[in-house]
């Protein structure tokens, strides 16, 4: 077209797009659950709009909350339409193509290194997977603020976009019409669109509708001449073939099937979250999980905990441990507005960047949060402010605690030592090992909760277990659990069967200077001074005897920067080792620094 106007993709953008156009991936599938994805937050958004501003829904078909596929086999095109907000032509620019999110890069690198394809929602890129099916796209959209425009490319590094004089006008959202490669010509079959959204799309909360065949039975008169001939031929009857003189004579009437087009609805829009915990299957759940973390692959969360609160505040949670922590977990921990919980107030989508939902170091929980009790027609900020919100925390964390706390508690690994009768063994069977796998994806998070907030989930257990006489809790840090294994700082303690825990994460250094105590026990680090094993009468005697000793050793080592020289029985085998004093860094952290430093 004359009139376009044409535009260069963003570097990082045009390297995604050939990535995925030259891609042998199989799973193409993905593409459309990324497009329905799109046109569901279009409608959260426009809805979102509409509390504080009625006009913005618009009247008549407009105001259909809806999104619609519709297939054109005779020219090989796929479009779904959606009546949501729309972009306007600076939004298409920025949108698609010129501004590169931040998870760009971060996905091409993966996708270099033979990452997965399935993950590209998860990385803010899921619009380009249209490419995996189509070689030219168009994008048809018209936003409250701006004139219909057209955004079309055929991945060849630009695109164009023109102001859109030929489509039927939209009325306000978004049409995105693929041209199918020969290769993807099966999604023009009705059959495997409906799969496809019954698998992938069934949670979306607004209706998807497909433009599809269907079988009708119609009577017609009975004439068996005419229709042995007609009716074989063609499937499609109109009304003028129902001749007049025919109903006449022949009163006799017969079934035929026709077909005939209509917008079938394809989900139910049940949200999970508004029903019975007890109605809900684990299937139902893993599926709204994989929907929610745009993460499809195989693997269900690990725990979730669904529940709602009465009382003053009232409302509806879903909480999803996730089965790995996400690309970005740690990256952006300080990232104020990262949260993976989505806020509704009486099923209408409001945000998905409230922070202060969860505190950080819960940030790897993903869900969903439906309050009755906040308003609906004040701004985000207005309701950032919120009262209720305060309540909603205290009681998602505790919730959220209570779920990693039955982590631990159904794992025969962690509680090997309570008494259990056969059947509940046989049941935590199952669940072995489930606590280790959590430690090791979201350990550091936990960890950095304490530092946060100083409170701690598991040490009740360590507790319950210590020596009668052991008044400490002892732990020991370095670089791994091999190395620790060695230590000459275990050998007393592993003799007389004392529990120590082993440190072997570089946070674990800095959480230790913000743990001194845990429910009036105090924690000490086994390779520094002060450790107490319990009342040994011997050592007094054997202090006095090796003064002479210990004073010569101290003066020898003077220089070196010894403090002291003492008597202990800490050791078995080994004759001495060296201790850090009491407030000083152990010998790990001071590796720590020094390669920090490096
Ligand atoms: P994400 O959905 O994670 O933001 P996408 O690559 O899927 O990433 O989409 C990029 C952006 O394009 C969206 O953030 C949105 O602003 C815009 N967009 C895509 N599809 C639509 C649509 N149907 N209606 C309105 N905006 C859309
Ligand atoms: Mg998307």
């Amino acid at each position: 077209r004359n009139s376009a106007e044409k535009f260069e993709f963003q570097a990082e953008v045009s390297r995604l797009m050939d990535i995925i156009i030259n891609s042998l991936y199989s799973n193409k599938d993905i593409f459309l659950r990324e497009l329905i994805s799109n046109a569901s937050d279009a409608l959260d958004k426009i809805r979102f709009l509409t509390l504080t501003d009625k006009e913005a829904l618009g009247e008549g078909d407009t105001a259909k909350l809806e999104i619609q596929i519709k297939l054109d086999k005779e020219n090989k095109i796929l479009s779904i339409r959606d009546r949501g907000v729309g972009m306007t032509k600076e939004d298409l620019i920025k949108n698609l193509g010129t501004i590169a999110k931040s998870g760009t890069s971060a996905f091409v690198e993966k996708m270099q290194t033979g990452g997965d394809l399935n993950l590209i929602g998860q990385f803010g890129v899921g619009f380009y997977s249209v490419y995996l099916v189509a070689d030219y796209v168009e994008v048809v959209s018209k936003h409250n603020d701006d004139k219909q425009y057209v955004w079309e490319s055929k991945a060849d590094g630009s695109f164009a976009i023109s102001e859109d004089t030929w489509n039927e006008p939209l009325g306000r959202g978004t049409e995105i019409k693929l041209h199918l490669r020969d290769e993807a010509k099966e999604y023009l079959e009705e059959g495997k669109l409906k799969d496809l959204v019954k698998k992938y799309s069934e949670f979306i909360n607004f209706p998807i509708y497909l433009w599809a065949t269907k079988e009708v039975d119609v009577e017609v008169p009975a004439d068996e001449e005419e229709s042995s001939e007609e009716e074989e031929s063609t499937t499609e009857r109109t009304e003028e073939e129902e001749t007049e003189d025919d109903e006449e004579k022949k009163p006799k009437t017969k079934t035929v099937k026709e077909t005939t087009t209509e917008w079938e609805l394809l989900n139910d829009m049940k949200a999970v979250w508004l029903r019975s915990p007890k109605e809900v299957t684990e299937e139902e759940y893993a599926k709204f999980y994989h929907s929610l973390a745009k993460d499809f692959g195989d693997d269900k969360p690990m725990t979730w905990s669904h529940f709602s609160a009465e009382g003053d505040v009232e409302f509806k949670a879903l909480l999803f441990v996730p089965p790995k922590a996400p690309h970005d977990l740690y990256e952006s921990y300080y990232n104020a507005n990262k949260s993976n919980l989505k806020l509704y107030v009486r099923r209408v989508f409001i945000s998905d960047e409230f922070d202060d939902l969860l505190p950080k170091y819960l940030s790897f929980l993903m869900g969903i949060v439906d309050s009755d009790t906040l308003p609906l027609n004040v701004s985000r900020e207005m309701l950032q402010q919120h009262s209720s919100l305060k309540t909603i925390k205290k009681k998602l964390i505790r919730k959220a605690l209570d779920m990693i706390r039955k982590l631990a508690e159904e794992d025969p690994d962690e509680y090997s030592n309570k008494e259990k009768t056969d059947d509940e063994k046989s049941a935590m069977e199952e669940k072995k090992g489930q606590y280790a796998k959590f430690w090791n994806e979201f350990g550091k998070s936990v960890k950095l909760g304490i530092i946060e907030d100083g409170k701690l989930v598991s040490l009740d257990e360590y507790i319950s277990r210590m020596k009668s006489g052991q008044k400490d809790i002892f732990y020991l840090t370095g670089s791994s659990k091999e190395q620790l294994e060695k230590s000459p700082f275990l050998e007393q303690l592993t003799k007389k069967n004392y529990e120590v825990i082993y440190f072997t994460d570089p946070v674990d250094e800095y959480l230790m200077q913000y743990l001194m105590d845990y429910e009036d026990k105090k924690f000490q680090n086994v390779s520094k001074e002060g450790l107490k094993l319990g009342k040994d009468s011997k050592l007094k005697d054997l202090k006095e005897s090796f003064k002479e000793l210990t004073d010569w050793w101290k003066k020898a080592l003077d220089t070196e920067g010894i403090d002291s020289v003492k008597i202990s029985n800490r050791l078995h085998n080994t004759p001495c080792v060296v201790v850090t004093s009491k407030y000083g860094w152990s010998s790990n952290m001071e590796k720590i620094m020094q390669a920090q430093t490096l």
